[in-house]
């Protein structure tokens, strides 16, 4: 295969050059004086993406660790929590709470919308014992295209006067989608390195609110590895317990300043117009979009529902061979039926024009039954 490689899965997402260049450095002495400034420059600069100025903890882990780490800081052992059921993330989530021993009422969902603010408030509100210690939500789940509507659920635990923890997962929409962990009163904000942070995989976080610490500090579960105590402590001169991913810090480095130079607020614009211009090449193509709530479609990924008879799986592996795009495949209940184009990490209109052009190739390779015009659809509004 000549040329670039067209990466549109959901994450690892492509990463900029810059930031490349940036990791590729001469390992350093993780106790020294320089690495203290590298790691006070990450861990107060990345408070700026999470909207906090609280403590924001940086493990070396993937997304999945970060999880781990937001129950065993605040939960113990028999525990109810309240989740839903966004899709197949909320789903993985629940499955490590209940291997922690967590009762988790999971409110039913179909995957095509958000977490659902009144359910949460009605929820809540019949609880009046106050056994649901944490609402764990996921912001931007990946599996199906849709966000949760985070300051809403903000309010509905607020109306139900219901002193829950509240836990985010922002593993796909940190840095690509507005997120405002103070603001919004978030007690965990979980997240990831390889997907709106344009990073490799290799980095996991939790920011942590005043009451998070609180309620870690009664937590009876067992924990060493992700243990928010020991890491706040040495992170106050710039260090870490145990030996950090410094070269993939390089890179947090160089993604908070290409953020700043850009301005969140951009970012944020930025992905939203191309996640419309994707939106209107599916539409110009007669297919369905997974999410069926216009608001809560995504801005950094659109799952594609296949016709009826088509194999997604088929679809994407014809338009790798032919075309050299990778696009997600379905998970979890959707698998085989829809398919997901990445639209975050490095991009813009004509990385994605790129993308969409495969994809409308692709669907006639495939003879998967579709109308031609995606591209020009997505041209269009991309053009003024
Ligand atoms: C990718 C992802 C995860 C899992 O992260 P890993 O880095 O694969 O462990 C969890 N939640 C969401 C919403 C994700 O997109």
């Amino acid at each position: 295969m000549q040329g670039r490689h067209f990466l549109n899965i959901p994450g690892p997402s492509p990463i900029p050059d810059r930031i490349l260049r940036a990791i590729a450095m001469p390992i350093i002495d993780h106790r020294s004086a320089a690495f203290a400034e590298l790691g006070r420059t990450v861990l107060e600069g990345c408070k700026t993406v999470f909207g906090t100025t609280q403590p924001v903890v940086i493990y070396p882990s993937s997304g999945t660790g970060a999880w781990e780490a937001a129950i065993v800081n605040t939960l113990s052992p028999g525990d109810t929590v309240l989740m839903a059921e966004t899709g197949h993330f909320a789903t993985l989530w629940k499955a490590i709470a209940a291997r922690f021993g967590i009762e988790v009422a999971f409110i039913p969902g179909d995957w095509r919308r958000g977490a659902d603010p009144d359910a949460i408030e009605a929820h809540l509100a019949d609880d009046k014992a106050h056994r649901i210690k944490a609402v764990m939500v996921v912001h931007n789940e990946t599996s199906t295209g849709a966000t949760s509507r985070i300051a809403e659920i903000r309010r509905a635990i607020d109306a139900a006067g219901h002193p829950a923890l509240f836990m985010v997962d922002t593993i796909s929409s940190l840095a690509s989608v507005d997120y405002r962990h103070d603001e919004w009163q978030v007690d965990v904000t979980v997240s990831g390195s390889q997907k709106g942070l344009m990073l490799p995989p290799g980095l996991s976080f939790n920011a942590v609110s005043q009451k998070a610490l609180a309620a870690a500090s009664s937590s009876r579960m067992a924990r060493s590895y992700w243990d928010w105590q020991e890491m706040i402590k040495l992170n106050a001169g710039g260090f870490f317990p145990y030996t950090p991913a410094t070269n993939l810090l390089y890179g947090l480095r160089e993604a908070l300043a290409m953020l700043q130079e850009e301005g969140l607020a951009n970012v944020f614009a930025r992905h939203r117009r191309l996640a419309d211009a994707c939106r209107a090449a599916v539409q110009a193509w007669g297919l369905e979009v997974l999410c069926e709530v216009p608001a809560e479609q995504s801005p950094v990924l659109t799952a594609v529902m296949m016709p009826e008879g088509h194999d997604a799986d088929r679809f994407r592996r014809i338009a790798l061979e032919r075309f050299n795009i990778s696009l997600g495949s379905g998970l979890g209940k959707v698998a085989g039926k829809v398919f997901r184009i990445g639209h975050l990490g490095e991009c813009n209109e004509l990385s994605l024009i790129g993308a969409l052009a495969g994809v409308e190739m692709g669907l006639a390779a495939a003879d998967v039954p579709h109308q031609r015009g995606g591209v020009d659809a997505a041209m269009a509004l991309l053009r003024d």
